[in-house]
């Protein structure tokens, strides 16, 4: 009989993913840790019950939300990755050969052993590069208290709920804030806005607190259900989202690993800005109700 993953992030719309082998289930830690096989998406990891990656699509989601910051700042030497256990993102990042440190803080051990055991195209050898350093704590309490500071950081968190909620808050993007070198732009995971409406109209509100350019930018992640993720971009400096195709693929080409993606390209960056007009409408319709507040 084949056995179903049945996702619950929206009640009105679950997915189901094919369960052809069970490769590990624990529930010991902050959140509860499952890694199956399915014959689409090859491994994925759920936590909670709810797709977090998978080795099938991972490459659209780690190298949007790493590669898109890092070649706008054009020189980023220390990245900060908030959550990211898997360490897509943190294989992303020491890509760049001007990145000197990237620090990762993750709340869940347990999910960088499973991803290093089970899904190792996905962090590669980020773990043992001397370049990275991972440190296990909540993202929230690592950057109230920091004192270093870093020219990107990338919050590659769960959804807002669990030990993710914290990491949605305008205190926690304030501390991020207080984190970034003058110049410098911070990426957040902001949800499905087509399902998750209020987590893009509250970042939105939230980020521009701290920041003074906040927008979103788009990547459709198929495992990711309802279309389009908005990743949250928020910096004070608003020459970062304007650098051309011309100078991104100097950039690229430069940094010498173009050939190694299979989504990110100058051109999909740049065109992942345009925001569609129903996301454009989401944020004005929460404009007005918090300016009415
Ligand atoms: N790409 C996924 C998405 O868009 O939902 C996120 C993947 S990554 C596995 C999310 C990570 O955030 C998990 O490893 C989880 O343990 C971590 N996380 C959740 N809350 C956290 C917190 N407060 N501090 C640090 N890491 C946290």
């Amino acid at each position: 009989m084949t056995e179903y993953f049945s996702e619950h992030l929206v009640p009105a719309h679950r997915q189901q993913l094919e369960c052809t082998e069970i490769l590990f289930r624990s529930g010991s830690g902050t959140q509860e840790v499952l890694v199956f096989k399915n014959p689409l998406f090859g491994t994925v990891l759920a936590l909670d019950k709810v797709v977090q990656t998978t080795t099938g699509d991972e490459y659209v989601y780690h190298e949007m939300m790493t590669h898109v910051p890092i070649l706008a700042h054009g020189a980023a030497e220390s990245v900060l990755i908030i959550g990211g256990g898997d360490g897509g993102i943190l294989r992303h990042t020491l890509m760049h050969p001007g990145v000197k440190r990237a620090v990762m803080v993750e709340i869940e051990p347990q999910v960088i052993d499973m991803t290093k055991k089970y899904m190792p195209s996905i962090c590669g050898d980020a773990f043992e590069n001397p370049k990275g350093k991972v440190i296990i704590d909540d993202g929230c309490k690592y950057v109230r208290e920091a004192k270093e500071k870093f020219d990107v950081i990338i919050v590659d968190s769960t959804d807002p709920h669990g030990p993710g909620i914290v990491l949605f808050t305008p205190e926690f993007y304030a501390d991020c804030k207080n984190c970034l070198k003058p110049g410098g732009v911070m990426v957040t995971q902001s949800g499905v806005p087509f399902s998750q409406p209020t987590t893009v109209q509250n970042c939105k509100r939230d980020l521009g607190k701290s920041f003074a350019d906040v927008t979103f930018y788009m990547a459709t992640i198929p495992t990711y259900i309802s279309g389009q993720m908005a990743l949250g971009w928020a910096t004070d400096n608003s020459a970062l989202r304007k650098i051309d195709v011309g100078l991104l693929t100097e950039r690229l080409k430069a940094a010498g690993f173009g050939d190694k993606l299979s989504y990110y390209t100058p051109e999909v960056h740049k065109g992942a800005f345009a925001m569609p007009r129903y996301v454009e409408k989401l944020l004005e319709k929460s404009a007005k109700i918090h300016r009415a507040a």
